[in-house]
C-alpha cells in the first residue's frame, strides 16, 4: 500500500502546503500526528506518484479519505468528485465559519463529509487553536 517517495518529492509536497494539510488547513506544527502526501487519486485507480497527483494531508483527512475519489453529494444525490488541491481553490470550495468549515460547492460537500471536516472533536480543536491564532 505505501508507496515509497522520494525525500525531494516529500519535501517539495510540504514546503508547497506550507506545512499545512490542504484540505482542512491544520498546521503540522499543531498536529500530535504526522501529515503525509496524500495520493489525490489513490494508486488503486490509477493515480501516479507524482507531484501534480500529491497533496499534504493530515492523518484524520488522510484516513477518512482512503482509497475514495469522492462520493454522493448530500444534496442533489449525485456522484461528485472530492475537492482536487491541485487543480482548485480551496476559499471556492469551503469558507470558514466560525470553526467549522463550511462546503459551497458540491465537491465541496462530498468532501467535508467524506473527510469528516466538522466532527465535534475537529471544531474544538480548531476553536482551541484560533484562539491562540493557530488556525487557519
Ligand atoms: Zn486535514
Amino acid at each position: 500500500m505505501a508507496d515509497p517517495l522520494s525525500t525531494t518529492l516529500r519535501q517539495l509536497i510540504f514546503d508547497r502546503a506550507n506545512g499545512r494539510c490542504e484540505y482542512c488547513l491544520l498546521a503540522q506544527s499543531v498536529s500530535a500526528h504526522k501529515h503525509e502526501p496524500d495520493h489525490i487519486i489513490p494508486r488503486q485507480h490509477d493515480g501516479e506518484t507524482t507531484a501534480g497527483n500529491l497533496a499534504l494531508a493530515c492523518a484524520r483527512c488522510n484516513r477518512y479519505k482512503g482509497y475514495n475519489v469522492g462520493s454522493y453529494d448530500p444534496e442533489s444525490g449525485e456522484l461528485v468528485p472530492f475537492y482536487n488541491p491541485r487543480r482548485q481553490e480551496w476559499s471556492d470550495h469551503f469558507r470558514l465559519e466560525g470553526a467549522s468549515i463550511a462546503p459551497l460547492t458540491p465537491e465541496g460537500r462530498v468532501t467535508a463529509k467524506m473527510l469528516h471536516f466538522n466532527d465535534a472533536n475537529r471544531i474544538e480543536e480548531r476553536e482551541r487553536l484560533m484562539a491562540v491564532d493557530l488556525y487557519p
